[in-house]
């Protein structure tokens, strides 16, 4: 599944492709529906608009016009591709034409992803309820120690949590933890404030090193594969059923939250 550092890849590829602001001259569905129907009637509405900008919100990628936006999530297996004449694919469900010949072709293979449309990002249901961007400066230690006051829940499973703070999938989860040196089980609540700003850096770290990481492994944008969604090869206690790197005790596993978590009972207290 696409993580965040790899949306935002995304995000950066298609920004070059439409940096010239070319017109949406027509929106041709293969199909009704990805996960849940198209509103293939409200999307129309934006034909013979320009595409202004391109953000991200979460693992939501936002196509601005004036006049509103069409939402993409990539689900499990969705890539967004220039598309020259002739070079159509099975599962292509998709296909913006914009001016200067120029067509992105939208390809789901297991369609979980979603096409929508917003006019306002704050009163979409799918975006009004998401937490912080990692990214952002808003997300500090501050803010994620408020988030987690009175959580009684894992840590981990809390960083998880959409209205925590979004796009900290589990692999980044668990390395930021380590990184931290803070156990994955620790009761959230129990977070004090300097260990939540060590904890917010160390997600910023990780999340730009692999934005870093995916975007020189990936010259083509469309060739993400959509498959791993991980940029990162190597994780320092993800996945190891062996020692830990920093101290040589074996890796303890366990599943939080339904998510297998890995963590070193030595180095993160
Ligand atoms: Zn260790």
């Amino acid at each position: 599944m696409p993580e965040l550092p790899e949306v935002e890849v995304v995000r950066r590829g298609l920004e070059t492709i439409l940096k010239d602001q070319p017109i949406l001259e027509k929106v041709e569905l293969m199909r009704k529906d990805l996960r849940e129907p198209i509103p293939a009637k409200k999307i129309s509405t934006l034909v013979g608009q320009p595409l202004t900008s391109i953000e991200r919100r979460a693992k939501y990628l936002l196509l601005w016009t004036p006049k509103g936006a069409m939402l993409s999530h990539l689900g499990m297996t969705g890539t967004w591709r220039v598309a020259v004449p002739g070079d159509e694919r099975l599962h292509d469900h998709i296909y913006l034409h914009f001016s200067e010949n120029l067509r992105l072709a939208y390809r789901d293979p297991r369609r979980f992803g979603c096409f929508d449309f917003v006019q306002d990002p704050l009163k979409h249901p799918k975006l009004a309820d998401l937490g912080p961007e990692p990214l952002e400066a808003e997300f500090n230690g501050p803010l994620l120690w408020e988030k987690l006051r009175g959580k009684d829940v894992a840590l981990k499973v809390a960083l998880m949590d959409q209205k925590v703070v979004v796009g900290v999938g589990n692999i980044y989860a668990s390395e930021a933890l380590f990184a931290a040196g803070i156990k994955p089980t620790l009761p959230a609540r129990k977070l004090s404030l300097e260990r939540a700003s060590l904890l917010v850096g160390e997600i910023k770290k990780i999340l730009s090193q692999s934005i870093k990481a995916g975007g020189s492994s990936i010259s083509d944008f469309a060739q993400a594969s959509g498959e791993s969604g991980y940029f990162q090869t190597s994780f320092r206690v993800y996945g190891r059923d062996k020692e830990c790197v920093t101290c040589g005790q074996q890796v303890k596993s366990q599943v939080l939250g339904g998510r297998n978590t890995f963590w070193c009972s030595r180095c993160q207290k």
